[in-house]
């Protein structure tokens, strides 16, 4: 099984792989807005899967910054994959968390429950989120996040020299390991909170067991066709639908 190493020790924020995300995927541009940060967007939204949280902390009387790169976790347990009542999601050969689109039906169970707030409803009712680049790591090939970050924060490899690299790093920098279990594994200086890197499920009461009879209830993320979490940024999904020939049109087709 391969993974990859986020080493955010080396992350200089540059946002190549938000951008290479995009392009490798053909995913559209989203309007958002300045809310007084550089991270940007500040959540997931339908066609943006991969993105840099911006933490500045007072260190030594001076301010210092932590960046990580966020995406789809391809979680050990995926939440998202348990609570689908359409069996949409489902784990790849490769141990990563894929869905089908022709089975999904939009309904956002699956970003309520989320710990990372990762999944999102497009306008044309699909789950979207990263695919661990499918098309690439199933031939052996490094995602396009990783094959492009010039600062060597990314690595792929196989899960046995990741997790030791990742170790090796933790006790080379004095920071720690999150992610072990999941696809993308975690060198972190400060505590995960301190990275926003899990800020738990939308809708913790969702859950199999809670929210409602039979567990997934209580309410649905607001218009998440359009908006990210927090509903603060603008999707531009009109234009999306009809802009692009990769991710947008897959989905389109499988709709
Ligand atoms: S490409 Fe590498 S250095 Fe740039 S933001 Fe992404 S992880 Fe950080
Ligand atoms: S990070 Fe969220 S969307 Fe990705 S596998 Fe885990 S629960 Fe599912
Ligand atoms: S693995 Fe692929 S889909 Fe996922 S964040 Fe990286 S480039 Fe995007």
């Amino acid at each position: 099984m391969s993974k990859v190493l986020v080493d955010t020790s080396k992350c200089t924020a540059c946002r190549g792989c938000q951008s290479a995300c995009k392009n490798w995927n053909q995913l559209p541009a989203e309007l958002t807005r300045f809310t007084g940060s550089y991270e940007n967007p500040p959540a997931f939204l339908p066609y943006t899967w991969c993105r840099v949280t911006f933490n500045e902390y007072m260190e030594g009387g001076a301010v210092k910054w932590y960046f990580a790169k966020l995406q789809c976790m391809h979680c050990a347990e995926p939440a998202c994959m348990n609570i689908c009542p359409e069996g949409a999601i489902s784990r790849t050969f490769l141990g990563s968390v894929t869905r089908d689109w022709d089975k999904c039906v939009g309904c956002g169970k699956c970003g309520e429950v989320c710990p990372h707030q990762v999944p999102k409803v497009s306008s044309l009712k699909k789950m979207m989120k990263c695919d661990f680049c499918y098309d690439r790591t199933s031939a052996g090939e490094p995602p396009a996040c990783v094959a492009t970050c010039p600062s060597g924060a990314l690595t792929f490899g196989d899960d046995t020299s990741i997790l030791a690299a990742a170790s090796a790093r933790a006790s080379q920098i004095g920071g720690t390991v999150y992610g072990e279990d999941n696809l993308f594994v975690y060198v972190l200086l400060r505590n995960k909170s301190d990275y926003k890197i899990e800020p738990g499920p939308l809708n913790p009461g969702s859950g199999p067991g809670g929210g409602g009879p039979g567990g997934g209830g209580g309410p649905k993320p607001k218009d998440a066709g359009a908006q990210g979490a927090g509903g603060n940024e603008d999707a531009g999904g009109g234009n999306a639908d009809e802009d692009t020939k990769g991710g947008v049109k897959k989905q389109a087709a499988a709709g």
